[in-house]
């Protein structure tokens, strides 16, 4: 079996009773269809030579017996199956999610947003697939052509080769065949549902800008590229699905008439019953029910292999900021220094930051200053374990951040981005991502001294308010208030802001800053407010400058 699939299988290690609860009654649903088809066959065989009735009893109550017992019996089954592959997937959404925290945002750079989120919903989907369309009907499919082949050659052993063979072909030659043909396109459909997902997801998120420059035109078409691309590779896939379905009818048709042209010579010779021959004939024409989705369930696993590459090679990247082994407990103010402190981007890349040594006191604000990509956004990261300094080290009440529990790294220093994400909930909801369970009095409070309190009162829903996709439903100034709020909510002892004034105005952001560093002051929270203008810098206790990159 293929590696993918055989670690999609590992995580089934919790669930395996279910999974063979669910194989057994599967294979007794398909016995049982069998079971109707054979007793059918031998009644309406035996019923045409008119019996008296009463010989006909036992075949009459096998008729309703596995009529009733089939529908029974394939409930049960979907029940277990569906209910073991769903928590198998729920286990590995959870498992996904994980490992993909630690990847943000460091190691998640080089993959496009669409990318991961088709690898996160569209690939752990077609894994559910595999599960339940896949792995299971194989085994399945093992189990009643065993049980069909042995009452066939307990009536006729000739007929039953003949059988055995017919079976044979439909459920491995044939899946074989199928599977060859859609190893390649299985693959191809994998990267091609995520590219199209990228560029659906990339084309909204900037919709605005396509259609104010008039390029949302260019945008479609690169959408409708990637769709026709998806329709051809699942209409190559649905093809190989319908021929391999056609091949088992035909292969079904012909092991009918082999079996009854094999099983003709022991009726002349009298060893066999007209009626049995009857019953062979549909017993033969049933088995095939289990063998009938196997070609598709080969190309279910091929799509799943490719699917379970594109999850687990996002599970095994290593993120680049681990927790230490032994995590050290940290005590004091919220001392940071910075010692020697370079980093880049990549082992060939120019220094973003050179030995850069700086000292930030408890409580103290400090501006940092310097011109664009002179690494003031790469400082904030560092400062917040986002990534690790590649030479010197940073440390906070004296101890190197690598040593700390990166939870406990930012609960002490905060950092809050250009343009503050919002989540579409209510302004409750997204305060209390910083406190969960924080009381309607800390929130109010938190909003005062964001300075945001009275507009939040002023709205009809108070706390309950939404406020829209990305905070689109408050203005710039008000959102960077509200996520500055969030931000002391949190109860660091540093808060690091990256340009909070970048998208507002000029009076509203002179008045946010002398705001924020009032808020900053009187909480006793150290500041360092990250910016370009500067009458914002100096409303600081200090200003530090960062030199150009070369
Ligand atoms: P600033 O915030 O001062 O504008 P940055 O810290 O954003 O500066 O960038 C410093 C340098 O690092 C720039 O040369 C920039 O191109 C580079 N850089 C920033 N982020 C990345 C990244 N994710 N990958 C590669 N290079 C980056």
């Amino acid at each position: 079996m293929r590696a993918p699939i055989r670690r999609v299988l590992a995580l089934t290690a919790r669930h395996r009773l279910m999974l063979a609860a669910s194989v057994l009654l599967g294979a007794l649903a398909i016995g049982a269809a069998i079971g109707l088809m054979a007793t059918s066959g031998y009644l309406i065989s035996r019923a045409a030579l008119h019996p008296p009735i009463l010989s006909l009893g036992v075949a009459i109550v096998g008729v309703r017996f596995f009529g009733v017992s089939r529908a029974v019996l394939r409930y049960l089954e979907r029940l277990a199956s569906h209910d073991a592959t769903l928590r198998v997937i729920g286990t590995l959404r959870v498992r996904l999610f994980a490992r993909l925290e630690p990847l943000v945002p460091a190691e998640l750079g080089s993959l496009r947003v669409g990318d991961v989120l088709s690898r996160f919903v569209g690939d752990v989907d077609v894994l559910q697939g595999l599960m339940l369309r896949g792995l299971l009907p194989p085994a399945v499919a093992l189990a009643t052509s065993l049980l069909a082949l042995a009452v066939a050659a307990a009536v006729s052993p000739i007929a039953a080769l003949v059988l055995a063979s017919a079976l044979l072909l439909a459920g491995l030659a044939v899946p074989a065949l199928a599977r060859a043909a859609s190893r390649a396109p299985a693959a191809r459909l994998a990267a091609a549902r995520a590219h199209l997902q990228a560029e659906l997801v990339e084309s909204l998120a900037a919709a605005p800008e396509l259609v104010a420059f008039g390029a949302s035109g260019a945008a479609v078409e690169r959408i409708e590229r990637a769709d026709t691309q998806v329709a051809r590779l699942e209409r190559r896939h649905a093809l190989v699905t319908a021929a391999g379905e056609a091949s088992v009818t035909v292969l079904s048709g012909l092991a009918v008439v082999a079996v009854v042209v094999a099983a003709a010579q022991s009726l002349r010779s009298g060893e066999l019953s007209g009626p049995l021959l009857g019953m062979l004939a549909l017993l033969a024409l049933a088995s095939f029910e289990a063998v009938r989705p196997l070609p598709a369930a080969a190309q279910q696993r091929e799509l799943g292999a490719a699917a379970a590459r594109r999850v687990f090679e996002l599970c095994d990247r290593e993120p680049s900021v681990r927790d230490p082994g032994q995590p050290v407990t940290r005590s004091g103010p919220g001392r940071v220094r910075l010692e020697g402190v370079s980093c880049r981007y990549g082992p060939d890349a120019p220094w973003a930051l050179e030995s850069v040594d700086l000292e930030l006191a408890p409580g103290e604000v400090v501006a940092l200053v310097g011109p664009s990509g002179s690494g003031k956004s790469t400082l904030a990261d560092l400062l917040v374990r986002f990534r690790d300094p590649d030479r010197g080290r940073i440390t906070l009440d004296g101890v190197d951040l690598r040593e700390l529990a990166q939870a406990d790294v930012r609960r002490a220093i905060g950092l809050d981005g250009q343009s503050s994400h919002l989540f579409p909930t209510s302004i409750r909801e997204n305060l209390r991502i910083a406190r969960p369970g924080a009381s309607d009095g800390e929130l109010t409070d938190a909003l005062r001294r964001a300075h945001v309190a009275q507009f939040v009162e002023q709205l009809p829903d108070g706390l309950d308010s939404e406020v829209g996709e990305e905070g689109e439903l408050v203005s710039g100034g008000q959102r960077q208030r509200l996520a500055l709020a969030r931000a002391l909510l949190a109860d660091v002892k540093l808060l690091v802001l990256d340009e909070p004034t970048a998208s507002l105005d000029e009076p509203t952001a002179d008045r946010l800053v002398a705001d924020l560093v009032a808020a900053a002051r009187s909480a006793g929270v150290g500041l360092l407010l990250i910016t370009h203008r500067a009458r914002e810098a100096e409303l600081a206790d200090r200003i530090v400058a960062l030199p150009a990159s070369l």
